[in-house]
């Protein structure tokens, strides 16, 4: 049987949320028994969004095989069963370097490389490739209909409908409808003129998912229908809603899964949704809180935490406890006075980051945690900055640091492995200055848990899988005074061969006279769902509640 596809576009505006509503599309399919498989396609011209900044583009959601993906790739996986991975994702400055050095390699001889046909065959081939062995693909085509450099991409999807798949395909146009408060109306026409660019594309939608703040009335849903020459029963009212959980049941109460499935041929197939009514059900009976302080640097940009974000939901879901976020900025935290604003907190999550602005006034949080007893947790970076922390306040090493922000540093416990200490040679070639992307570990690695730690309490496993995104390690040649103090307990590490030599990376640190302080290398965040939150996640939140009650504590909203 031939795979089908769905090729989403956005139009009016960005930030409509296209990745959720897509992963929606991919759940319902989902719980129609379809065998679903997703894909983003990205005009931008970097090859991946691993050298993007937080600020322009949210954070860097890392795939099992160490893909640097855009963080829609996070809304696929919490809400579908895929496992995205390098190839779910295609970009213009894949497709350009690709072709460019199949060019160099004389693979076109003779030819004018062009972008119709060899852009436009290459992503098509691409497409089709991935679609193998799939009953669905969602394709999802970033940017808005009308940009410059996602012509390409366009022309290459409505190409898809000529030949063999020409039944097989289904477009799905996102758009806005904005609501003018002094007419009292919602207005169609950017709807109706978004739609004429994807027709001057050569591309018909076959469905319009409609964005506004409450539901569209039937008068509207009607007009839009007549003016953009749409079905009425494809004319979907995607309005605001409390939770992005309630929104695949809000497609499918307006019968998205059985149109699409009904005009891809699969007769009509309605979705089972009983897991997603659980999950609401759920949300809904939530009745307590709990408060949680997120110290990083890019505070006004939460898409930047968005899967850490998701994930003390997701926890707070499975403790039945609604997880209220205070973000809070570490670059403003200078001094002691400056941490006042901790006190009303029942816990402090350090995430991920990159490079030294904002690093003191993290490492004065891991102390005050530390000393406080408040539940922590430290994510990549907040592990790091706990263990220099540790290293400054505990054993006494001033100057103690990360190479990442003093190179010079008299007590490097944190170091790339090449300023380890001795051998460096053997290692120099794969931290070559010249390469500004440097040596990074990605993707999921095995943990080796030790027996009689809080972590395996937690994990009861004798090894994890978690996804890694760093340049720096715990310094093995400085170990031996971390672990001589007696306060702090290694308690998960992983062996890996790193350019034929043997070494244990330390993977996860807990301190032992503390009622929860758990620090990791890795990013827990990035593998829990709403149907199966992460158990440091769920732990951590679970003491926070402990702390909340056991120090009575009455909480500011922020
Ligand atoms: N900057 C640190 C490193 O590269 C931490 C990275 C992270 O938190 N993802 O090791």
């Amino acid at each position: 049987m031939l795979t089908r596809y769905i090729f989403i576009t956005g139009g009016v505006v960005s930030s409509l949320g296209k990745g959720i509503t897509t992963a929606s599309i991919a759940a319902l399919l989902e719980a129609c028994n379809l065998k679903v498989n997703l894909m983003k396609l990205d005009p931008y011209i970097n090859v991946d969004p691993g050298t993007i900044s937080p600020k322009q583009h949210g954070e860097v959601y890392i795939t099992e095989d160490g893909y640097e993906a855009d963080l829609d790739f996070g809304y696929y996986e919490r809400f579908s069963n895929v496992k995205m991975t390098s190839l779910n994702n295609l970009t213009t400055g894949k497709i350009y370097s690709e072709i460019l050095n199949n060019e160099r390699n004389g693979f076109y001889l003779g030819e004018t490389v062009q972008i119709v046909p060899h852009i436009t065959n290459f992503i098509k081939k691409y497409i089709i490739n991935i679609g193998k062995g799939y009953d669905v693909v969602l394709v999802e085509v970033g940017g808005t209909v009308g940009d410059i450099e996602s012509l390409p991409f366009l022309e290459s999807i409505r190409q898809m409908s000529l030949g063999k798949f020409k039944n097989y395909v289904f477009y799905i146009h996102l758009t806005l409808v904005p609501y003018l408060k002094y007419v009292n109306e919602y207005k169609t026409k950017p709807t109706q003129h978004s739609v004429k660019i994807l027709l001057s594309n050569g591309i018909q939608p076959d469905m319009l998912i409609c964005r506004s703040d409450y539901k569209l009335s039937y008068k509207d849903c009607c007009k839009i229908s007549l003016f953009c020459n749409v079905s009425r029963k494809a004319i979907i009212s995607l309005y605001n809603v409390n939770s992005i959980y309630e929104i695949p049941s809000l497609l499918s109460s307006q019968g998205l899964d059985i149109y699409i499935s009904n005009y891809l041929g699969f007769k009509k197939l309605k979705a089972k949704l009983c897991k997603w009514d659980k999950i609401i059900y759920l949300e809904k009976s939530i009745k307590e809180e709990v408060f949680i302080g997120l110290v990083g640097k890019y505070i006004n940009y939460p898409d930047s935490y968005k899967s850490v974000l998701e994930a003390l939901k997701n926890a707070g879901l499975k403790n039945n406890l609604s997880v209220k976020v205070n973000m809070i900025s570490s670059q403003k935290l200078k001094n002691l006075g400056d941490l006042k604003i901790l006190s009303s907190l029942n816990g402090i999550l350090i995430p991920g980051g990159f490079g030294y602005r904002g690093v003191e006034g993290k490492i004065l949080v891991a102390k005050y945690a530390r000393e406080n007893n408040i539940p922590y947790l430290g994510i990549c970076l907040g592990m790091q900055v706990a263990i220099i922390e540790f290293s400054r306040n505990v054993l006494g090493f001033t100057d103690a640091n990360s190479t990442e922000f003093s190179p010079n540093c008299s007590y490097p416990i944190i170091a790339m492995i090449n300023e380890w200490g001795e051998n460096k040679r053997d290692y120099d070639y794969f931290f070559s200055k010249k390469n500004k992307m440097g040596y990074m570990r990605l993707g999921l690695e095995k943990c080796f848990l030790v027996k009689n730690t809080l972590a395996y309490d937690i994990y009861k496993s004798n090894f994890i899988l978690e996804r890694h995104r760093h340049k720096y390690e715990v310094n093995n040649f400085l170990l031996p005074e971390l672990k001589k103090s007696g306060e702090l307990n290694i308690s998960g590490f992983s062996i890996r061969n790193t350019y034929n030599k043997l070494f244990n990376f330390v993977e996860i640190i807990e301190l032992i006279n503390h009622p929860w302080f758990i620090a990791c290398q890795f990013h827990p965040e990035f593998s829990s769902t709403p149907f199966l939150s992460h158990p440091l996640f769920d732990s951590f939140i679970k003491a926070s509640y402990t702390y909340k009650l056991n120090n009575n504590l009455t909480v500011n909203k922020v």
